[in-house]
């Protein structure tokens, strides 16, 4: 039966490493967000991985790998800086953008001479992709367009039986997308923010170049400007700027109860702390846009650390 949810335990991930050997599709947890995965050097199986997706484009995915050394394989040139953050930030939330080698399928990178590979730290996504053996191709679980899931619940409820697994390996830790880094004669560039602090990537590798908007640059479904959309109007409002409540609305919160009687509220981090803020983003916006309510109230985060990657979202959620 397709669609079937699944323990992450050893028995889940032998059956799922088995499905992606065998050309199928296959939800799993990374420590990021869900993803859709599938073998990611056969290139029919990508294509199931867009048709589930009901992306309208064929747009370059992710490759996932086991370990830095094996990453390696997938390009054709490693540049000293981009050296530097695979030894210190992999396994982890950051995406690297660099010249493709010759293995690598061309529904994988739309065409581009160059691909994006990572190494995620979730233990689940890792034993996977040790057991597949091979690059598992991975954007989010979702939709086109729609919100990220952190969930296993949010991948059956957006996908259905579209996958032939979903593997459930609980909340996903981080919760927003990795950080995508490319390179520009040996200098990087940030294609769009995520799990990986830019202040953390630039400790590393020095200052990183922001991509410019409507450039030669691919455009990254990530990086389109209506994105990791709920069902629901989004208002992003400063924090205490609605002074009066809306019984019609809700209201997503960064870390105080906003005053007044709304639809549903949510509080992302009762403790003002911008992880926990990114880790229960996704799921807070599922929440309340399964209240029914049309609009949703969501305040501004402090634009630093996991900010960044928090307002770049819910500023494509509110396009
Ligand atoms: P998702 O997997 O849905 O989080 O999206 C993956 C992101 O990586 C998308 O925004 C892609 O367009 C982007 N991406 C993948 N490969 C490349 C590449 N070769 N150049 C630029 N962006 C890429
Ligand atoms: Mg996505």
């Amino acid at each position: 039966m397709k669609g079937r949810v699944i323990k992450a335990g050893a028995a889940g991930i032998r059956e799922a490493a088995a499905a992606i050997r065998r050309g199928g599709v296959v939800a799993f947890p990374t420590e990021t967000v869900y993803g859709l995965g599938a073998d990611g050097l056969n290139p029919e199986a990508c294509a199931r991985i867009f048709e589930i997706k009901g992306r309208p484009r064929f747009d370059p995915l992710i490759l996932h790998e086991s370990s830095a050394a094996r990453a390696r394989k997938l390009f054709s040139r490693v540049p000293a800086a981009a050296e530097r953050l695979m030894k210190r930030f992999w396994p982890g939330p950051l995406t690297l953008v660099l010249p493709r080698a010759a293995l690598v399928p061309d529904i994988v990178t739309a065409g581009l001479g160059t691909v994006a590979v990572r190494v995620p730290a979730g233990k689940h996504a890792l034993a996977l992709i040790r057991a597949a053996g091979r690059p598992v191709a991975a954007p989010s679980a979702n939709r086109f367009g729609r919100l990220s899931p952190t969930t296993a619940a949010h991948v059956r409820k957006q996908l259905g039986d579209g996958p032939d697994l979903i593997l459930d390996g609980g909340r996903a830790r981080i919760g927003v997308e990795s950080t995508i880094i490319a390179f520009e004669k040996g200098r990087p560039v940030l294609l769009r923010p995520g799990g990986l602090p830019l202040e953390e990537i630039e400790e590393t590798a020095g200052p990183v170049l922001r991509a410019a908007a409507g450039g030669k640059r691919p455009q990254a479904p990530g990086c389109l400007k209506r994105h990791y959309a709920p069902l629901a109007r989004l208002k992003i409002i400063a924090p205490g700027e609605k002074n009066s409540g809306d019984p019609a609305a809700a209201y997503l919160a960064f870390s105080r109860r906003p005053c007044g009687k709304f639809r549903a509220v949510k509080v992302l981090s009762r403790a003002g702390d911008l992880r926990e803020a990114a880790a229960s983003l996704f799921g807070a916006l599922h929440a309340l846009e399964r209240t029914g309510a049309r609009l949703i109230y969501v305040e501004k985060v402090p634009p630093h650390g996991l900010g960044r990657a928090i307002m770049d979202r819910l500023k494509r959620a509110a396009a």
